[in-house]
């Protein structure tokens, strides 16, 4: 009674608004002619069709404020040219420590008139190979390169040779290639428990793998009526999302972390969900602290939201699947989980082919069919291709597969084994070490270490001189090792281990001290409020790999030939 007694007082209250409102509405509207209540009405509805566009694109409000507010900061007259004063500075320093030659080479700048013979081309790669500097073959460098075995490379250098002017694009002249493709996608999906229907395609690399399933849901997403497609994916993703989400005009919903296993939050993510939601992202393991997210969990929320799942495997693709033969057994990440639609694995990282050739795959044809191209009505005739590029290397696919082939099921079960058991030993004497810790629970083949204590990039400034090359992270400031199999040659990980032991021991007895060179900048970097200053600095990184100028230290000391007329020559040296 009292309940039924409640709602009809409520009914009776909400009848009196909506009276008192109409007698309100009509009242102010009295004086006005009808023309003035229609411009009226058009007028708000325009104001709140802009409004609504300049809250909701896919770049946050807040972060075009920021950018906004620091674009006017730069036009401050004094603040903004010493700004650039710096910025110059900093541009300046990097084309001097990044593009430096040796005493007296110089850059070639056109065709050389003759061509050169055999010989002479070989003696001026030897040139260039003489710049390298950092010491990978002996297991100095984090990640990279994979293995690089010499037999392997042999064999390469001849399946290459075979293959080098055969392109998947033409199936009817090259079918030996359309068949060594097929099979590269087979045997991965394979790998990755594919039933009958998972299928995929071969790509350049994990990018190109990550672009084009994004490529995919976004298309599905249009497809259902969705006109911002949004992808979900865990702030330790690795930045191929962020450039699909450039590229394809998606917005990239960065979910948090846990903090402790610095794997991703499913409650986040599922808050996260929406209805432009286009795709669902986790990383088997991510790059950062080579921690594998908790893809059943995530898969289950994507199975209840009937959204597709990409699992990024691009680093890990080539070493889970044989985890658990080797004694470290991981929890369900493929398609053997509820959820899973795609992966991508990176045949040139644990693969151990040449650099240039990934897998991406489907647990079925219907996702495929979003991610191709056709232009039926093209006057070169119908185009079909599969991914980004037309013309494809036939000579890397057959590469890649020949890897494969040599490696078999027992090679890569072989060099799993010594991989993950020379990271977990690395993980386990990095934990005694005081003064540093460990991220969350790797369990692949990536520690990522930390401190509380000391800026971690002052070690690994230290460890640079001692001749190691490791990743620098940020958010939070930390570096990591990715072990590969050149890291499991005798002696390699032990020396590793004693460096690490040595120089934290040295820096804890000055824990203050300041941070210098190229730790210093890490740092800084991270704390400029106006990442677009971040960007420019980058942008100027990328324009100086591309510089044939000689640094201005060189052309002053005068070391360098610049005459134009030597270096056009090609045979100046
Ligand atoms: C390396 C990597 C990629 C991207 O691969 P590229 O081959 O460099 O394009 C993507 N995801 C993860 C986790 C990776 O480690």
């Amino acid at each position: 009674m009292d309940y039924w007694g409640a709602v009809e007082v409520y009914k009776e209250m909400v009848l009196l608004y909506v009276e008192e409102g109409r007698r309100l509405v009509n009242s102010q509207c009295a004086n006005l002619e009808p023309w003035q209540i229609i411009a009226a009405t058009i007028l708000a509805t325009l104001g709140a069709v802009w409004v609504k566009g300049l809250i909701f694109q896919p770049e946050s409000l807040m972060s075009r404020i920021k950018k906004r507010f620091f674009r006017l900061v730069r036009k401050i007259p004094f603040v903004g040219n010493t700004i650039q004063t710096q910025l110059n500075k900093a541009l300046d320093d990097m084309s001097e420590s990044l593009c430096s030659l040796k005493d007296g080479m110089t850059y070639t700048k056109s065709l050389p008139k003759q061509g050169l013979t055999h010989e002479q081309v070989l003696q001026r790669i030897r040139e260039y190979q003489s710049l390298n500097e950092v010491d990978w073959e002996n297991g100095k460098v984090s990640g990279a390169v994979y293995w690089g075995d010499d037999t392997l490379t042999k064999l390469l250098v001849k399946v290459y040779g075979d293959f080098a002017w055969s392109n998947p694009l033409h199936p009817d002249i090259f079918p030996g290639v359309r068949k060594m493709e097929a099979e590269v996608v087979r045997m991965t999906c394979d790998l990755f428990h594919g039933g009958p229907d998972s299928c995929g395609t071969v790509t350049s690399g994990g990018t190109e793998s990550i672009l084009m399933a994004c490529k995919a849901y976004r298309d599905m997403a249009y497809e259902r009526g969705v006109k911002h497609p949004e992808i979900l994916a865990p702030v330790s993703v690795h930045a191929a999302f962020d450039k699909a989400a450039h590229y394809f005009g998606m917005k990239l919903v960065h979910i948090p972390l846990n903090n402790t296993t610095m794997q991703v939050d499913v409650k986040a993510m599922k808050r996260a969900i929406s209805k432009n939601t286009a795709m669902l992202v986790c990383s088997a393991p991510q790059f950062p602290h080579g921690v594998m997210d908790p893809i059943q969990e995530v898969g289950e929320l994507a199975e209840r939201y009937n959204l597709p799942l990409h699992v990024d495997a691009c680093l890990g693709g080539f070493l889970i699947p044989f985890m658990d033969k080797v004694n470290f057994p991981l929890a369900p990440f493929d398609f053997r989980v509820k959820g899973v639609t795609s992966i991508s694995a990176d045949t040139h990282k644990y693969g151990y082919a040449p650099k240039g050739s990934s897998v991406v795959l489907y647990s079925n044809k219907k996702y495929r069919h979003y991610q191709y191209f056709v232009a039926p009505d093209w006057q070169g005739g119908i185009y079909a291709s599969p991914s980004v590029a037309g013309s494809r290397p036939g000579g890397i696919i057959a590469a890649c597969w020949a890897t494969m082939m040599h490696m078999g099921l027992n090679g890569y079960v072989e060099t799993t084994k010594k991989v993950i058991q020379t990271a977990r030993n690395i993980q386990e004497e990095m934990t005694k070490i005081d003064g540093i810790f460990v991220f969350g629970k790797p369990e692949v083949s990536v520690v990522a270490i930390g401190s509380d204590v000391f800026d971690i990039f002052r070690l690994s400034n230290a460890l640079t001189s001692k001749g190691w090359n490791l990743n620098t992270l940020q958010f939070p400031s930390s570096i990591h090792i990715c072990v590969t199999v050149l890291h499991t040659q005798p002696g390699v990980a032990d020396k590793f281990v004693s460096d690490v032991q040595e120089q934290v021991a040295f820096i804890l007895k000055n824990p203050n001290e300041k941070t210098t060179g190229m730790g210093a900048i890490y740092g800084m970097a991270q704390s400029i409020p106006d990442r677009s200053l971040v960007t420019e600095i980058s942008h100027g990184f990328l324009d100086c790999l591309y510089s044939t100028e000689l640094p201005k230290s060189a052309q002053s000391n005068g070391k360098a030939m610049t005459n134009g007329k030597a270096q056009t020559n090609g045979k100046a040296h």
